[in-house]
C-alpha cells in the first residue's frame, strides 16, 4: 500500500510548496493552470488549506474567490484535512445493489466517524462516498489512496483500508475483437510490441501518405459516430473543424467517463492506449490542430499512469512531438486531470476546467468546432472513437460498414454489469439484441431479470418484455432509450426498483451544476418525489409531477444532464407496470 503525507502538518513552510510552484509554472502562472494547480496541492498536502488558496491566488494574480469557487466545485478537492488513509466508497447503482451502502456504514464505523465525508479524531481515516468509480463490473469497488479494489464484502474493509483487498482485473470478451484485440495480451506500454502488431502504420500512412481531406473522407464513408453518448458524425465534426477559418485549433479526447455503468474507455486506455493516442494524432493532422489534450477523470489513477507513460514514449519515438515520422508534421499532447465532477464529461464543461474554471456547460451554439477551447476551434472525441480510427486509415472507412444495421454502423463495445453471470467489456457489432449480447457474451443472467438499464443514469430502462430490442440507435429510441455510452446493467427481482430510481435521482442532485433552475431544483424535486413513493406517504399525483418536473427540465435547461436526468424514472413510468407505492 502506497503512504502519502496526508497526516502531517498543515502546509506552511514555502519548501512544501515546491510542487505547487513548479505546476504554477509549468503553466507560466497563467490562471487556465488552477485546476492542475489544485490537483497538485491536493496530492501533496491532502486538502486545500485557506493559506494555500491564497498563496495560489496571489501567484495566479486572480481573486481568492474565483479560485475558492474551483476549490469547492470539484468532488475530490477537500478544504479539511482528509485522513492519512483516504477510502472512496462507490455507490453507484452496480454498486449500491450488491451492498456498497453496508460497506460504506462499515467502513465508517471502523474509521470512528459518524457519516461520511469525515475525518477520524486521530487522522489516521477518511471515508467517502463516490457516485461511480468506473468498476461496476467488479463491485462493490473502492479506491483507498488512489488503490482500486473491488467485490468488497463488509468482512473485507479491515483488509480494504490496509489496501489489501482484491484488486481489479480487465474482463474482456466479444467477436470480432478489433479494438480490445492486444488487451490482456500485451503490455500496455509496451511500444516495441503494440508496433510489431500494426500499431502506428495507420498514423504512417495518414500523415505520410494522405492529405487532410483524404483522412476525412475515410472517416465521413465509415459513418462512425460519436461512441460517448451524443452519436454526432465523426467525419462530419472534423471537416467542419477543418473548415473553421483560424490557425490555432485544437484535438481533445474526452477520457471522462463517468457515465454509472460504463468502464469500456477505462479498459481500452488500461490495456491499448495506444490506439486511442494513434486516432488522436490522425485526428490533429485531419482538422489541422498542432496541440492535443487528454481528459482524464479523476477516478482513474491506473489509467493516469498509464496514459502518461504511453505518451512519454511516443514522444520517445518520434509519434508525437515534432516533425512526427519524418512527416513534417507536429503534435503535442498534453494530459490534463479531471477532479470529481461528472459534468464535466459534457464536452463544454471539460473546456472550462481545462480552461482552470469551474466546470459550467456553455450554451450552444456556437459549437465547439467552430467556438471550443481557450475559443478555438476544436475537434473533441471519445476514447472508443479514436481507436476506431486507425482501423478506417489502413481498411478504408467502407470497411467499417460492414457491421451494424440500419443507420447504427460498425463495432461498439458494452458494458455488461449488475446481474450478469459474466460481467464486463464486450466488442460486438451494434445491431445483437440485448438478450443475445447478455446471454451469449455474458454468460446469461443472474436470477429472473426485472429490468434492464441501458445508457446509465442518463439513459432508460427496458422491461424484460423488451429483451429481444436490437441494439441500434433507431430501435431503442422507439422505447425512449438511448444507447449512451453503452452501458447495459441488469437488476433481478431481488431489487427494489423505486429504490434504485431514488438512488439514481440522488446522482443528478449531486451532479447539477446548477447553474439552470429547472435543473437544479427540479433534480431536487424529483429526488424528493421518489423518497416519498418509498416512504410509502406519495399520492397518485406525484406520479403526474415527476412527469411534469422531467418534462420541463428537458425543455428549459442548458445541457444533457438536465436533459436525460428524469429519463430512468420516465422509463419506468411509461414501459413497466410496476405500481409504485402511490
Ligand atoms: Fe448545469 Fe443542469 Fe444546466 Fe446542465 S442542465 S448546465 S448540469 S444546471
Amino acid at each position: 500500500m502506497t503512504t502519502d503525507n496526508r497526516s502531517e502538518s498543515a502546509p506552511c513552510g514555502e519548501k512544501r510548496y515546491t510542487a505547487v510552484e513548479q505546476t504554477m509554472q509549468r503553466f507560466d502562472y497563467q490562471e487556465h493552470g488552477l485546476v492542475e494547480v489544485l490537483i497538485t496541492a491536493q496530492e501533496e498536502f491532502g486538502y486545500l488549506s485557506k493559506d494555500l488558496l491564497t498563496h495560489v491566488a496571489d501567484k495566479l494574480h486572480i481573486p481568492l474567490s474565483q479560485v475558492y469557487g474551483v476549490a469547492t466545485f470539484y468532488d475530490m478537492f477537500t478544504l479539511e484535512a482528509a485522513g492519512a488513509t483516504h477510502a472512496m466508497v462507490c455507490t453507484g447503482p452496480a454498486c449500491f445493489i450488491v451492498g456498497s451502502k453496508d460497506v460504506l456504514a462499515e467502513a465508517c464505523e471502523f474509521a470512528g466517524i459518524s457519516e461520511p465525508g469525515q475525518t477520524s479524531a486521530d487522522g489516521k481515516y477518511s471515508v467517502k462516498e463516490a457516485t461511480c468509480l468506473g468498476l461496476c463490473d467488479q463491485a462493490p469497488a473502492v479506491l483507498v489512496n488512489k488503490q482500486a479494489q473491488v467485490n468488497i464484502a463488509i468482512d473485507d474493509v479491515p483488509a480494504m483500508l490496509q489496501g489489501q483487498a482484491s484488486s481489479p482485473c480487465i474482463q474482456v470478451s466479444g467477436e470480432p475483437r478489433i479494438l480490445t484485440a492486444p488487451i490482456g495480451r500485451l503490455s500496455p506500454t509496451d511500444l516495441d510490441a503494440h508496433r510489431s502488431e500494426g500499431a502506428f502504420t495507420a498514423l504512417e500512412k495518414a500523415l505520410c501518405t494522405m492529405t487532410p481531406e483524404e483522412i476525412i473522407k475515410e472517416v465521413k464513408d465509415s459513418r462512425l459516430s460519436g461512441r460517448g453518448g451524443a452519436g454526432f458524425q465523426t467525419g462530419i465534426k472534423w471537416q467542419l473543424a477543418r473548415e473553421a477559418p483560424g490557425k490555432n485549433k485544437y484535438v481533445v479526447c474526452n477520457f471522462d467517463e463517468s457515465e454509472p455503468g460504463t468502464f469500456k474507455d477505462r479498459v481500452l486506455m488500461e490495456g491499448n492506449p495506444f490506439r486511442v493516442l494513434e486516432g488522436m494524432t490522425i485526428s490533429a493532422c485531419a482538422t489541422g490542430a498542432h496541440k492535443g489534450y487528454i481528459f482524464i477523470r479523476g477516478e482513474y489513477p491506473t489509467a493516469t499512469d498509464i496514459v502518461e507513460e504511453a505518451v512519454d514514449k511516443l514522444y520517445a519515438g518520434n509519434l508525437l512531438g515534432d516533425d512526427i515520422l519524418g512527416s513534417g508534421y507536429s503534435v503535442d499532447i498534453e494530459v490534463q486531470h479531471n477532479a470529481g465532477a461528472y459534468i464535466c464529461g459534457e464536452e463544454t464543461a471539460l473546456f472550462e476546467t481545462i480552461e482552470g474554471k469551474r466546470g459550467h456547460p456553455r450554451i450552444k451554439p456556437p459549437f465547439p468546432t467552430q467556438v471550443g477551447l481557450f475559443g478555438k476551434p476544436t475537434v473533441i472525441n471519445n476514447v472508443e472513437t479514436l481507436a476506431v480510427v486507425p482501423s478506417l486509415i489502413l481498411n478504408g472507412g467502407e470497411w467499417f460498414c460492414q457491421w451494424g444495421m440500419g443507420k447504427s454502423i460498425g463495432l461498439k463495445l458494452f458494458c455488461l454489469s449488475g446481474h450478469i453471470k459474466k460481467p464486463g467489456i464486450v466488442e460486438v457489432p451494434l445491431g445483437l439484441t440485448v438478450r443475445e449480447l447478455i446471454e451469449n457474451f455474458g454468460g446469461g443472467f443472474v436470477g429472473e431479470p426485472q429490468a434492464i438499464l441501458v445508457g446509465g443514469a442518463a439513459g432508460g430502462f427496458l422491461h424484460p418484455d423488451e429483451l429481444d430490442t436490437p441494439l441500434t440507435h433507431e430501435d431503442l429510441a422507439q422505447l425512449e432509450v438511448p444507447i449512451g455510452s453503452g452501458a447495459i446493467m441488469v437488476f433481478n427481482q431481488s431489487v427494489d426498483l423505486w429504490q434504485v430510481l431514488q438512488a439514481l435521482a440522488h446522482f443528478f442532485v449531486h451532479e447539477t451544476c446548477g447553474q439552470c433552475a429547472p435543473c437544479r431544483l427540479g433534480t431536487m424535486q424529483i429526488y424528493k418525489l421518489l423518497n416519498k413513493i418509498n416512504l410509502g406517504i406519495a399520492k397518485s399525483i406525484d406520479l403526474q409531477r415527476i412527469e411534469d418536473l422531467g418534462g420541463t427540465i428537458k425543455n428549459t435547461c442548458v445541457c444533457g444532464l438536465g436533459m436525460t436526468a428524469a429519463n430512468p424514472v420516465l422509463t419506468v413510468l411509461h414501459h413497466f407496470n410496476t405500481t409504485p407505492r402511490v
